[in-house]
C-alpha cells in the first residue's frame, strides 16, 4: 500500500523542528493531515499581543496517497502549491528546497513581497513603526529569511521533560523582546534552575541560546507595596542576592578544591548551599521558607505587583499581581552577539501560564505567555537526549 510506503519513509519528520536560518529560528510542527503531511511554521502573535494564539502557515505538504511515490510541494509564497523536495540528511536533520522559485514572486516586486510580508508578520506597516531602530530591524530580517526561499535545513527538537516537583508545567511561551517584537522561548526545569531557551532569536541573541535563567533557590521578596515602583529599592534587593550567589559559588569552589587537596573538607566553615551564612542569612532563610510552602502544597499566595518607575514594558497589559518571585539572569548582547553577559533580573511568576522578566540594566521587562498548542510526537525519548538537544542547539548558535 502507497500511502504505507510514504507513511514509513517520511514518519521520521513528524514532530518538532527549529530551522537554522541564521540568528532568528523558528518553530516548523510535522502533522499528519488527512491525506497529507504538512510542515506548519508557527509564528507569534503581533507584537505585543502576548495573550493572543500563534499563527501558523504551512511551508510543505507531501502526499501520501498519490501513485508517484513521495510528491512534495512547496507551500511558500502566494501563488499556491508547487514543485519541492525533501531530504533526510540524517537522524534528526531533513532540508527542505523549492524547484520552483519563481511561485514566491510577486508582480509587484521586492516592494510588494516586502509590504506583504511586513503585514502578516507585524500587521503594520512600515509608516506604523515610528521606531527608526525597530525599522532597520524589520528590514534587515525581511532580507536575511527572504533568501533562503523556503530551502531550509531543520534539526529536531523536544519538548521539556516535566516532573511533579515544577514550579509549573514547563513548555513553549511566547514573550516580549522590546524591539524585536515577540519571540518563542522554551522552559524547562534542572534540579534548582529552570532555563528559559530561544526558539526564536534576533541579531543580538540567536536562536537556540539561553536567553534568561532562573535560580529557584533564590526567592526575592519583593519590595513592601508603597516601595513597590521604587526601582532603587527593587535593584539593592536584587544586587544583594546576587553578591550572595556570588558568595555561595566561591564558598562551593573552595570546598570543592579543599577537597581535591586534601580529603579533609571539614575545615570550611561555610554552610551547605542555601544557607546563607551571610549577614543577611535570616532575612534569606526566611524567604527561602516561605517559597517552600508556595511551591509544595496549598494554593498559592497571590501578592500585588507593578512595575517600579522607569522599567519600559512592550505590554502595559501585564498582570498586576504574582505568585513568587526569584532572582535569575537574563543574557544581553550586542548585535552579532558580541560580548555576551549575563545579566541580574528577576523573575516574576504571575500564574500557571503566564511570567516575567524584569531586565535590571536594560530596565526593561518581558512578559511570557504560554504556547497553547499540544504537539505530537514531541515528548523527549529521555531526559538525557532532551539536555543533549538543548546543547546542540546553543553550539549551533555561535
Ligand atoms: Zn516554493
Amino acid at each position: 500500500d502507497i500511502g504505507q510506503c510514504l507513511l514509513h519513509r517520511y514518519r521520521h519528520i513528524l514532530g518538532l523542528w527549529q530551522p537554522d536560518i541564521g540568528p532568528y529560528g523558528g518553530l516548523l510542527n510535522v502533522v499528519v493531515d488527512g491525506l497529507f503531511i504538512i510542515g506548519w511554521m508557527y509564528l507569534p502573535p503581533h507584537d505585543p499581543h502576548v495573550d493572543d494564539p500563534m499563527r501558523f502557515k504551512p511551508l510543505f505538504r507531501i502526499h501520501l496517497m498519490e501513485r508517484k511515490c513521495a510528491t512534495v510541494e512547496c507551500m511558500y509564497g502566494h501563488k499556491g502549491p508547487h514543485n519541492g523536495h525533501i531530504q533526510i540528511v540524517k537522524k534528526d536533520e531533513f532540508s527542505t528546497k523549492c524547484n520552483q522559485t519563481d511561485h514566491h514572486r510577486m508582480s509587484g516586486g521586492r516592494q510588494e513581497e516586502f509590504r506583504t510580508w511586513l503585514r502578516e508578520e507585524w500587521g503594520r506597516t512600515l509608516e506604523d513603526i515610528f521606531h527608526e531602530h525597530m525599522q532597520e530591524l524589520i528590514l534587515m530580517k525581511f532580507i536575511y529569511t527572504s533568501q533562503y526561499d523556503n530551502c531550509l535545513t531543520y534539526r529536531r527538537i523536544y519538548l521539556p521533560p516535566s516532573s511533579p516537583d515544577d514550579l509549573i508545567q514547563p513548555g513553549l511561551f511566547k514573550g516580549t523582546y522590546g524591539s524585536h517584537g515577540l519571540e518563542i522561548v522554551m522552559l524547562s526545569f534542572h534540579g534548582k534552575k529552570a532555563k528559559g531557551t530561544k526558539i526564536t532569536g534576533d541579531p543580538n541573541i540567536p536562536a537556540g541560546q539561553q536567553t534568561v535563567e532562573i535560580d529557584l533557590a533564590h526567592p526575592l521578596q519583593l519590595p513592601d507595596i508603597e516601595n513597590l515602583r521604587d526601582f532603587s529599592e527593587l535593584s539593592r534587593i536584587v544586587l544583594e542576592v546576587q553578591e550572595q550567589v556570588r558568595r555561595e559559588e566561591q564558598e562551593r569552589e573552595q570546598r570543592q578544591e579543599g577537597e581535591e587537596h586534601s580529603q579533609q573538607a571539614a575545615s570550611q566553615p561555610a554552610s551547605p548551599l542555601g544557607g546563607g551564612g551571610g549577614g543577611e542569612g535570616a532575612e534569606g532563610e526566611e524567604t527561602a521558607a516561605g517559597a517552600e510552602g508556595t511551591t509544595q502544597d496549598k494554593a498559592p499566595a497571590s501578592q500585588p505587583f507593578v512595575l517600579p518607575m522607569g522599567v519600559i514594558s512592550r505590554n502595559e497589559d501585564y498582570p498586576r499581581t504574582c505568585r513568587i518571585c526569584f532572582y535569575g539572569t537574563g543574557l544581553i548582547a550586542g548585535h552579532g552577539f558580541t560580548s555576551p553577559e549575563r545579566t541580574p533580573g528577576v523573575f516574576v511568576l504571575f500564574d500557571d501560564d503566564r511570567f516575567g522578566f524584569i531586565w535590571l540594566e536594560l530596565k526593561s521587562f518581558s512578559l511570557y505567555s504560554r504556547i497553547k498548542v499540544s504537539f505530537q510526537n514531541a515528548q523527549a525519548p529521555s531526559r538525557e537526549a532532551f539536555d543533549e538537544m538543548l546543547k546542540n542547539i546553543q553550539s549551533l548558535a555561535t
